[in-house]
Order: structure tokens, then C-alpha cells, then sequence
């Protein structure tokens, strides 16, 4: 069960790298933040012996959770789901990027935290390229007003963007909409400065990780692929 997980994880080291290759892109550009989201502490103590070590996770309190009980100083998290404002005190506290910032209010909030305890967190602004409804993100218009107001925070360091594509069976459908988060990406790229640096591109999951690489994505968030799939 165990040497599945190594074994489902170096295949999609090997996709990222296909696919980095197809696009003339180094692998090394590419982060993989391997979502443990309902899976096991164990599976994850797996991957970081193994020498992997961004964790994502959409549930605050399951990542709460997951951060003491894997107790690795070299673990580095990533909360990717929809943040109450009510969590983000205890957020900050442990978790090293915040991907799916896309409120000031939570910017806001995140900077008060942090700088309560002096501790820098890195985000990502989470930007709507699906037009579902459900799912969560700023509109593009928003974007503009939120970076600004972020150039003078000192805690929160704004390092690109996430995206969260529709669910299709064919991935090549979704290709606009992470061309969509790369557009905009570079459409607002004159607005880094102080704490805005829109470097990185969060966006591609086990369904469509090659398309988002070949269209500029930085990190990978990818759940199912490495941990099979979830009961729920
Ligand atoms: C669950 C989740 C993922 C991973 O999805 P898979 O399809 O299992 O790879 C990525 N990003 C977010 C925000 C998620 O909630």
C-alpha cells in the first residue's frame, strides 16, 4: 500500500515532466503540492520520507489537524480552500502559502495576523476562470484593487495567482480558462512591487495537469493521482 503511493507519485513526477518537456519547460519550475485532503497521516508521512514536502489541504480544520500530527519542520503547507475569516488566525500561525485569497478583507486579516506574531506568509489570489458559480475566486476585475492594496503589506507577500478549472473528461476544454489566469497574470504584471510579485501560476490537478503546465503553470495541486481516489 505504501510503495502504491511512491509508486502513483513518481508517475506523476513523470507526467509533470512530459509535459514540461512538450512545452520546452524545465521541471524545475514546477511545484507539486500533493493534496492529502481525507487521506491518512501515514500516506503523507510516506511522501515526506520519500522527500516530498508541500502538503495542500482545502479544509482549515483538517489541516490544523494535519500540521500537528505531522509534526515535519520540513513540511511546507498550503491551505487551497475557501478560508473563513474566522480561521485565518489559526491559519497563519503554521501554514507557509494561503493559495485561494480572494477577498481584501482576508488580505486584510491575514496581514493583522501575521504581523501579530511576525511571521510571513505567502498567497495566492484566487481568480474565477470557470464561471461557475460555485466556484470560488475574485472576478478579474477585482484583481487590479486587491493587488494595489497589496503592494503595502508587509506580512503578506502576494506570489501569483490560482485557478481552479471546470471539471471536464477532456481537459483540452479548459485549455482558455488557464490561458485565461496566465492572460491575466501578465495583464497585471506592472503592478509588481512591494509585496506583489505575480510569479507564480497555481493551476492544474490530476485531470489536467499537462494542459495547465503547457499554459505557463507553476504549481500543480494534484490530490487523486497520488493518493487514489476519495470516498468523499
Ligand atoms: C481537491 C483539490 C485539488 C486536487 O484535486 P484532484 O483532482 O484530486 O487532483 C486541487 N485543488 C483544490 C483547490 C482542491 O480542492
Amino acid at each position: 500500500m505504501n510503495s502504491e503511493i511512491i509508486s502513483r507519485y513518481e508517475a506523476v513526477k513523470k507526467r509533470i515532466e512530459q509535459a514540461c518537456k512538450k512545452a520546452g519547460r524545465n521541471p524545475g519550475e514546477i511545484t507539486l503540492v500533493a493534496v492529502s485532503k481525507t487521506k491518512p497521516d501515514e500516506d503523507v508521512l510516506k511522501l515526506l520520507e520519500h522527500g516530498h514536502f508541500h502538503f495542500g489541504e482545502n479544509r482549515a480544520k483538517a489541516l490544523q489537524d494535519r500540521m500537528e500530527s505531522v509534526k515535519n519542520p520540513s513540511a511546507v503547507w498550503h491551505f487551497i480552500g475557501n478560508l473563513q475569516t474566522n480561521k485565518i488566525k489559526y491559519m497563519v500561525e503554521r501554514v507557509n502559502w494561503i493559495q485561494s485569497i480572494h477577498k481584501k478583507k482576508a488580505l486584510k486579516e491575514v496581514e493583522k495576523r501575521a504581523s501579530e506574531i511576525n511571521r510571513v506568509i505567502n498567497v495566492l489570489i484566487q481568480v474565477n476562470i470557470s464561471d461557475e458559480d460555485q466556484k470560488s475566486g475574485c472576478d478579474p476585475e477585482q484583481l487590479e484593487g486587491m493587488l494595489k492594496y497589496a503592494q503595502d503589506l508587509k506580512y503578506t507577500k502576494v506570489q501569483g495567482l490560482m485557478g481552479m478549472a471546470t471539471f471536464a473528461d477532456d481537459p483540452e476544454t479548459v485549455r482558455p480558462e488557464f490561458k485565461l489566469l496566465n492572460n491575466l497574470r501578465d495583464k497585471h504584471l506592472h503592478l509588481n512591487r512591494g509585496s506583489v510579485d505575480l510569479k507564480h501560476l497555481s493551476m492544474g490537478m490530476t485531470n489536467d495537469l499537462e494542459v495547465a503546465i503547457e499554459e505557463g503553470s507553476t504549481m500543480v495541486r494534484v490530490g487523486t493521482a497520488i493518493f487514489g481516489e476519495r470516498n468523499y
